[in-house]
């Protein structure tokens, strides 16, 4: 066997999201490269099907974008002008408990926590000893500055109650991908237009070790990030990778997406609506509102979602709507030999909770964290396949609890969500804090306790107790902080800019 040596090429195949969110941080890391063989620095390679084209959606995010870009070094104003951004402070969720009722999914805490426990906790406590306790949402940031659409990011003092709230963007999937691609060329990346007609792979282990393109060039490589979206060309097509298949759990198979005009005011999140039998996405933009109606393809027609996605716009649409299908699930291994996927080549989660570009991301911080040696030492790759399973088992029991705690029962496909079999781990976390008020977090890089909080509240648990610790501060005294810090929130959300005003003072108008 030959000794492992540099990477040379890193072939991309595909340039949706996941293509250019992969070439762009490994055109910047390469491009700093100083090889301590003396050889010229590794490529980077992307090639992308202007036939085939990009699935075009995906324009919600989770706070770590940010982080994504901070290491890019990507001017704030500068992104959001070109990518027409807007801020995202959380999810509101309409109708999903019962038709008529809301809650809200913020990032952030609820204020900060008290001797090491959640703030959750004494407020489960003071709502059973005192009368006409608020809303918890009154205790989140978030949520009190999308009541009210202002924004602006955290400022001050980090442990500051009113500072316990993060942030993320909306922005045109299209338009960041351009912007993206800019970056990595600019920072040495290659792109070549064509269509992938064949793999070729070495005899001896399987490799990849190139593609043909239709037009007959062929570009070799030692390492293949397999982005070509639901195609799965590498990761299925030629490696034969199993899908497993979640539909028994995630039954919603079908999307259909329009954009529509622009509506004021610029809500600073996210809308997602329960439908009949599924569910309705609102994006807001600078230039346009994105919508779209997930679906189960077994419980409505795609006539009868088309009329309720239109009926459910509230501004003009702009096109007439776009059918996507898909199947919720996720590859047995996202690397195998030297071939490694990225976005929805891995697997697909419906977009309820923002996850997928957030998947895209932890993937290839991950390939540069276990960036390997020409022979893929088998042990990187069983190590990100480990934490590639555990993400997407996380977030898709996160996903699957939304349904399973609805308290709708009007339609065929609601009587069915609430009553299937759900995945053991989501049963104890249910029951845990139906008993407790507790949460157990599984995934360090998944949903942390206060997002767990905000949904099962919000679907309506009530939890019969809650930690015995929080009786130590006599509830008087705790009131009175409580009835601060929402004060204190209250007071310093008034004093936001309305969201729209925010972006048009932070954008450069040239
Ligand atoms: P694609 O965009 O499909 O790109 C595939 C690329 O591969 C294209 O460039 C294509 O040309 C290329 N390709 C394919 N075959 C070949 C070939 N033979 N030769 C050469 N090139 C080829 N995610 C979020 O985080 N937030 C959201 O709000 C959100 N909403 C969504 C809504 C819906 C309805 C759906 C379906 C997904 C949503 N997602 C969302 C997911 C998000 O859209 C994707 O994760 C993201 O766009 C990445 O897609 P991709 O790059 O993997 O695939």
């Amino acid at each position: 066997m030959s000794t492992p040596q540099r990477i040379r090429r890193v072939v991309i195949v595909g340039g949706g999201t996941a293509g250019w969110m992969t070439a762009a941080p490994l055109a910047q890391k390469f491009s700093r490269q100083l090889p301590v063989d003396g050889g010229p620095p590794t490529e980077v390679v992307l090639i992308e099907s202007p036939e085939i084209g990009t699935i075009g959606v995906g324009e919600a995010t989770l706070p770590t974008i940010r982080a994504y870009n901070a290491t890019l070094g990507l001017d704030g104003a500068d992104f959001i002008k070109r990518t027409q951004a807007s801020f995202k402070v959380g999810i509101e969720f309409k109708d999903w408990k019962q038709v008529g009722e809301r809650f809200f999914h913020g990032f952030g805490d609820f204020g900060p926590a008290i001797n090491n426990l959640s703030s959750i906790q004494y407020w489960l406590h003071l709502r059973a000893v005192a009368e006409n306790m608020p809303p918890y949402e009154d205790w989140s940031t978030s949520s009190v500055m999308a009541r009210q659409m202002r924004f602006t990011p955290p400022t001050g003092e980090a442990a500051a109650p009113t500072n316990a709230y993060s942030y993320a963007f909306h922005f045109d999937a299209g338009l960041y991908a351009a912007y993206l691609r800019e970056y990595a060329m600019g920072h040495g990346a290659q792109r070549i237009e064509g269509t992938i007609t064949e793999v070729h792979q070495r005899p001896e282990d399987g490799f990849v070790t190139g593609v043909t393109l239709k037009d007959g060039r062929r570009v070799e490589g030692d390492l293949f990030i397999d982005c070509s979206g639901m195609r799965a060309l590498l990761i299925g097509d030629t490696m034969q990778v199993p899908f497993e298949d979640w539909s028994h759990w995630l039954p919603v198979n079908r999307a259909q997406a329009v954009p529509s005009k622009r509506v004021e005011p610029l809500t600073p999140y996210t809308t997602s609506t329960a439908r009949t039998a599924g569910w309705q996405w609102r994006i807001p933009l600078q230039h346009r509102t994105g919508n779209g109606h997930v679906y189960c393809s077994g419980f409505i027609s795609d006539e009868e979602a088309g009329r309720q996605l239109i009926a459910g716009l509230d501004s003009e649409a702009l096109d007439s709507p776009r059918l996507i299908k898909f199947t919720t699930g996720v590859r047995r291994e996202c690397w195998r030999k030297n071939v490694i996927a990225v976005g929805l080549s891995s697997g697909f989660l419906e977009p309820l909770e923002s996850t997928s570009i957030q998947l895209i991301m932890d993937a290839v911080g991950r390939i540069i964290q276990f960036f390997p040696e020409t022979d893929c030492a088998p042990v990187l790759a069983d190590e990100f396949n480990r934490r590639m399973s555990t993400q997407y088992e996380s977030i898709r029991d996160f996903i699957i609890l939304h349904y399973k705690l609805t308290q709708r029962r009007d339609t065929e496909f609601w009587r069915h969500v609430s009553g299937m079999a759900i995945p053991e781990r989501l049963a104890h976390q249910i029951e845990l804090f139906r008993r407790s008020g507790r949460v157990a977090v599984y995934d360090p890089d998944g949903f942390q306790e206060p997002s767990w909080q905000s949904l099962m509240l919000g679907l309506g648990i009530q939890p019969e107790a809650y930690d015995p610790m929080v009786t130590v501060i006599d509830p008087r005294e705790l009131l009175a902080h409580f009835a601060r810090v929402r004060a204190s929130i209250a007071q310093t959300v008034a004093a936001m800019p309305t969201h729209a005003d925010f972006i048009r003072a932070n954008v450069r108008a040239d």
